[in-house]
């Protein structure tokens, strides 16, 4: 198997969090590397001891290079990257500046997240757009076929969830891809979820933009995201604010915006922060994306044959290709239930909610599901420690 490849040993060295949990909540926020904590508290540090601005100035190298780190692991230019503080705020930054017109549809997944979802209602709302959700096929990805169906002149944007919050599954991006490009429809992807485990190269997958954070498989800081916009779609698109960073006041009467896709960043930042993601992104990439997704989906793949097996757990995964997300819900126990018992033991899961992907739980009729998230660093043992401790906890419910 591809994952003895993979130097678990260096991996596990050198994440601190390893040696006091046993952490499969990756897809919530993952455990930093022990670079990525030097290099944020090493920037608080500076700023403490010769201040905030002067610590900006003496590290604009490293600033200017998160850039660089974002652009080669998109397949961009530097000049298409926007650094955020998170992947919403990235996701909205790029939705709320396409000029929508009375009657314009916009075409999405039912795995689509409910931030997402929320921006579309509320957008429908106000400038009387349509949103038609696009179903699902029979392996539970969204259908390519019923896409191109559904494309017709009044479609302004695509816009597809790459991986959902739960659900194990991938979207087939890149077909999706191939469909707004052939028909010159704006297509946003959100890759929150599928950033740090799965390659990702906006050429390939022929996006407009795309959003990320940092916490999740990308292992950076808490509060960062990136937004990439396609330079050649920039000018169509209007941003929903504007400062002293993403445009210059060049009259009592005038500004002029950035010619980039910095316009949609704002001056302040936590610059720590923001040093820290470009860190998490030389180290994602340092280990190399494509042996990080073969370690990451065979051991989630490890951990669904072994929860199938355990009487009354039910994986709950659907799609033609699984990433290193898993859900199952448990007969005999709630999920906060599951939770709660395993962080107990010292093994962190989450849970996810009907409310966060609501068209896609509600189709499979599920209130709730728990959230097993596997990284490189976890290690079978783990996996066996938590389906052993879920089996103990079903055994002792029956009682
Ligand atoms: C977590 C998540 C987000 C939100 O990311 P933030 O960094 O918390 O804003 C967006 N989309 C999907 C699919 C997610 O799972």
């Amino acid at each position: 198997m591809s994952t003895l490849a993979f130097d678990i040993d260096t991996a596990r060295k050198e994440t601190p969090g390893c040696e006091t949990v046993v952490h499969l909540n990756n897809a919530g926020a993952s455990l930093m590397p022990q670079p990525v904590l030097d290099s944020v508290i090493g920037h608080l540090q500076l700023e403490a001891r010769i201040g905030g601005y002067e610590a900006a100035a003496a590290a604009a190298e490293a600033v200017d290079g998160v850039y660089h780190s974002a652009a080669r692991l998109l397949g961009c230019s530097t000049a298409e990257i926007a650094v955020v503080d998170s992947a919403t705020r990235a996701w909205d930054l790029a939705f709320y500046s396409i000029p929508f017109r009375h009657g314009d549809r916009i075409l999405t997944s039912e795995a689509e997240y409910a931030s997402n979802f929320i921006a579309y209602l509320q957008v429908a709302e106000r400038y009387g757009v349509r949103i038609d959700v696009v179903p699902n096929d029979e392996s539970g990805q969204l259908s390519v076929a019923h896409l191109r169906e559904m494309i017709d002149e009044r479609v302004r944007l695509v816009s597809l969830t790459h991986v959902p919050t739960n659900g194990g599954l991938v979207n087939p991006a890149v077909e999706v891809g191939r469909v707004a490009r052939e028909a010159g429809v704006l297509y946003l992807l959100d890759a929150c979820q599928s950033a740090g485990q799965l390659p990702l190269d906006v050429n390939e997958i022929g996006c407009d933009m795309l959003s990320l954070t940092g916490r999740k498989y990308l292992r950076g800081p808490r509060g960062t995201g990136l937004l990439y916009v396609r330079a050649a779609r920039l000018s169509e698109l209007r941003p929903p604010m504007l400062d002293l960073h993403a445009a210059t006041w060049v009259s009592r009467t005038g500004y002029r915006m950035r010619d980039d896709a910095r316009r949609f960043e704002s001056w302040e930042c936590n610059y720590a922060a923001k040093i820290g993601l470009g860190t998490a992104i030389d180290y994602a990439l340092g280990w190399g994306i494509d042996a990080i997704r073969a370690r990451v989906t065979g051991l989630a793949e490890d951990l669904r044959d072994r929860l199938s097996e355990l009487p009354g757990v039910r994986v709950r995964d659907i799609g033609a290709q699984r990433c290193g997300i898993v859900s199952c819900t448990v007969d005999a126990l709630p999920a906060d239930a599951v939770k709660a018992t395993m962080a107990e033991r010292g093994i962190n899961v989450s849970v996810s909610r009907a409310p966060s992907t609501r068209w896609d739980m509600e189709a499979r009729g599920l209130a709730e599901v728990v959230r097993v998230s596997v990284h490189y660093y976890n290690t079978v043992d783990e996996v066996e420690m938590f389906c052993r401790a879920l089996g103990d906890a079903v055994l002792r419910s029956g009682r």
